[in-house]
């Protein structure tokens, strides 16, 4: 998929595109990775790309003409992307968006600054997506956060597709607990099952870790899910294990 980000200080990828997740699906092409910076679409000697609210006076915005100016070179040579503003005002990212807007060919990030955009740029931009309900001063790190969680949906960006089916909210479910090396540590051992080898038991276990971590950390998960036959099993013997 192609992602572009637009953005005043095109510095702050320089270090996000090299390294990780995203930095291999970069250097694999699964993501063709563009970073366009606004100032380039200026043309005064300072690169302008804010100017003082109309109205109140209080604090700046970021002008309309370089985003169009910008946008009409894109859409000529590449086509229409899918424009996304990331907002405090839009809908709050989840994994569902994350993987809705994997399976978009083109998605175009503008990252906000200042007070915010010119509203006549809403106007291209096809939908609004919020981080959470508190505000930051640029739409950068908040588009590195949903480039993130959306690459991780980009089949074989994530070695094993399997590990990011077993993510947090993937499946609708929180993450089970995982182990590594040593088995014993400081008088904390790893559950003896996880080491036994027997894979159709340790999957059994692991199912029921991360219903009870559901349950307990996020009870709102847990009461909304529909759950399938398999969860309902491990449920009844859970409750089978805690009466006996
Ligand atoms: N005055 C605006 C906030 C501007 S913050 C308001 O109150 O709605 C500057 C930029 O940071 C925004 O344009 C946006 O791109 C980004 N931003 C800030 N908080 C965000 C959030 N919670 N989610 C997504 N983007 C955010």
């Amino acid at each position: 998929m192609k992602i572009e980000v637009v953005t005043t200080i095109p510095e702050l990828f320089d270090s996000f595109v090299k390294f990780g997740v995203v930095g291999r699906a970069i250097s694999s092409k699964r993501i063709e990775f563009t970073v366009i910076n606004l100032r380039d679409y200026t043309h005064d000697r300072h690169k302008t790309t804010d100017d003082y609210t109309y109205g109140t006076g209080i604090g700046m915005v970021m002008k309309v003409e370089p985003v169009f100016e910008m946008f009409d070179e894109y859409v000529k040579n590449y086509g229409r992307p899918w424009i996304v503003y990331p907002s405090p005002q839009g809908e709050i990212f989840d994994q569902q968006k994350a993987i809705e807007l994997s399976s978009k060919s083109d998605v175009m990030f503008l990252c906000g600054r200042y007070e915010g955009i010119d509203e006549r740029i809403m106007s291209i931009v096809d939908e609004e997506i919020s981080i959470g309900d508190f505000v930051v001063s640029g739409g950068e790190s908040v588009t590195m956060v949903f480039i993130e969680a959306i690459a991780r949906m980009i089949p074989g960006v994530v070695g094993k597709h399997a590990s990011v089916k077993d993510d947090s909210f993937f499946a609708g479910l929180l993450d089970h607990s995982n182990y590594t090396r040593p088995p014993s540590y400081r008088g904390m051992e790893v559950p003896e099952i996880l080491r036994c080898g027997d894979h159709a038991k340790i999957g059994k276990y692991l199912l029921k870790d991360a219903i009870i971590r559901t349950a307990k950390k996020r009870p709102d998960l847990f009461l909304k899910r529909d759950f399938t036959l398999e969860e309902k099993a491990a449920i009844v013997e859970l409750l089978r294990e805690k009466t006996c």
